[in-house]
C-alpha cells in the first residue's frame, strides 16, 4: 500500500517518502484542494483519518 484516497476529494494521494505505512502518525497533504489531513497507520491499515485544516476551497 503506497496510496490512499483523500477523504475530501477522493483522489488518490501517494504517500511521501517520509511516510511509513506500517507505522505513521502525522500529517498528510492533499495537493488537489490544499488540505491538511491527519492520518494514523499501523501495519498498512488506517486507524485514524481526518481533516485537520480546511483552507479556501473553490468548488
Ligand atoms: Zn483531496
Amino acid at each position: 500500500m503506497d496510496k490512499i484516497s483523500c477523504i475530501v476529494c477522493k483522489k488518490p494521494i501517494k504517500f511521501p517518502s517520509y511516510i511509513d505505512p506500517d507505522d505513521y502518525d502525522g500529517h498528510l497533504f492533499c495537493h488537489e484542494f490544499n488540505l491538511l489531513l491527519y492520518i494514523k497507520m499501523k501495519s498498512s491499515k488506517v486507524k485514524k483519518y481526518k481533516v485537520v485544516e480546511k483552507q479556501k476551497i473553490n468548488v
